[in-house]
């Protein structure tokens, strides 16, 4: 049986035309379907749980922006920087530093071909500027190629903070702050807020595939020397069939392992972007938020469920989910997100959720946990490790150029500024056809 639920526009992965294109659903299996006219017929499959897809499916709520986009020329995708056809703000700008890198894995999707320049700390002020005029104070995430391997990161940090950003993430492997003992209380002193840690597993047969060799000692002494710097850490898996959707529940162990210094895990299904010798990614080849969810209800003993992930606030419903746990002093994670059953407004439903997590989590545990006497001192203890014991479990999905949907693209709220000063949704910059020529160069 087939359905077709909605209809929107992609980019044929030959020639980069705009075509039309639905999602459709085929034994209970969401698929994104285009056809070019002179290049055929595209079918890739887009979530696993049709059931699931059609539950959030919401109207968009998008990020504010603080100026008007530029003149649309060719529209989107083409246009990016932000033209005045996008719908939202940034909500994390994404600073590429530097384009090198001290690993070579074959997964990256950053451009670390081209590698020999640098910019200028003159041109990642402009970027900082065009992050603030589009987003005002949003999240920066320091990213590359490998940012540590600049020298001088920390006066990028610290230009970052003088400039007034408040939340700033470093995107890294890690091979630096395990290296050096200190290195990561430099970053702190300059203004990093949060090491955005990539993470792919708990064991290193994972690495041995993904990143071409055993990384798991790397990232322990590099998540030890934070936890000495007092710097949280957001581990960030790439997730890959075959390779590590079977070891979500590992990775969820070893957070916890590893509370309070990490503050949360962040899942990315994989995506395909450069040179396909075939024609293209088979279905067996992708995973998705769909399946990252099912997993993780499958691996973790029944302590997260499908209904504790929640569309994440101002991204397309099917784009991020994310959730909160609270970890009870007996090592169990209980949820303090659920999606709500009764339909209300999106931002209503946001602002009521924030109001009723801390009671929430507080009545869920206390039928197992709290003892019947004391319930002040024995909430006030409580206020106190849910301070420090709170997980963010989420997930975000990148768009390549098989699903690419223009009109989810047109509200991105993740933006990478290039040294020019515009501001790209990420799946635009990243993607390729299927020859691997980019849409966006970013120099
Ligand atoms: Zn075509």
């Amino acid at each position: 049986m087939e359905n077709i639920l909605f209809e929107t526009t992609s980019l044929c992965p030959a020639c980069f035309e705009v075509i039309e294109a639905q999602y459709k659903v085929i034994d209970n299996k969401v698929y994104f379907c285009k056809a070019c006219p002179q290049h055929g017929y595209f079918q890739t499959l887009f979530w696993a749980d049709a059931d699931l897809f059609q539950k959030w499916t919401r109207q968009s709520v998008h990020a504010d922006r603080f100026v008007a986009g530029t003149k649309k020329e060719k529209g989107c995708p083409f246009d990016c920087g932000l033209c005045n056809e996008h719908e939202g703000g940034v909500c994390t700008a994404v600073l590429e530093v530097t384009y090198r890198c001290n690993l070579a894995c074959n997964i990256c999707f950053a451009d670390t071909e081209k590698a020999q320049f640098d910019p200028t700390l003159d041109e990642i002020k402009t970027m900082y500027e065009t992050a603030q005029k589009y987003g005002g104070d949003c999240s920066i995430q320091i990213s590359g190629g490998e940012p540590t391997v600049r020298e001088d990161l920390e006066d990028v940090l610290r230009m970052g903070k003088q400039m007034g950003f408040s939340h700033i993430q470093v995107n890294t492997n890690g091979v630096r702050l395990a290296a050096e003992s200190d290195y990561a209380q430099k970053l702190k002193a300059a203004g990093a807020d949060l090491i955005y840690l990539q993470f792919d597993g708990a064991n290193d047969a994972i690495y041995e595939k993904i990143r071409g060799k055993k990384l798991l000692d790397v990232k322990k002494q590099a998540i030890e020397n934070c936890r000495r710097a007092q710097i949280g850490v957001l581990l960030v898996p790439t997730v890959i069939p075959n390779v590590n959707l079977d070891h979500l529940g590992q990775i969820i162990a070893f957070a916890k392992e590893n509370m309070p210094v990490v503050k949360g895990v962040h899942f990315q299904p994989v995506s395909y972007f450069g040179r396909f010798d075939t024609v293209s990614p088979t279905d067996e080849e992708r995973c998705s938020l769909s399946d990252v969810m099912h997993e993780l209800e499958k691996q973790t003993d029944g302590e997260m469920k499908i209904k504790h992930f929640v569309p994440r606030k101002r991204y397309d419903a099917h784009c991020a989910f994310s959730s909160l746990f609270y970890l009870s002093e007996q090592g169990r994670l209980h949820a303090i997100t659920e999606e709500e059953q009764n339909a209300k407004a999106p931002e209503h439903r946001a602002f009521e959720k924030k109001a009723n997590a801390f009671t929430n989590a507080y009545w869920r545990i206390s039928a197992e946990e709290q003892e019947s006497n004391g319930v002040s001192e024995e909430m006030r203890k409580f206020k106190n490790r849910l301070k420090n014991y709170t997980l963010a479990v989420s997930g975000m999905g990148f768009q390549d150029v098989w699903n690419i949907d223009i009109s989810r693209l047109r509200g991105c709220c993740v933006q990478v500024i290039s040294n020019q000063g515009s501001a790209i949704a990420l799946c635009a910059f990243h993607v390729t056809d299927q020859e691997g020529k980019r849409l966006y160069e970013n120099r």
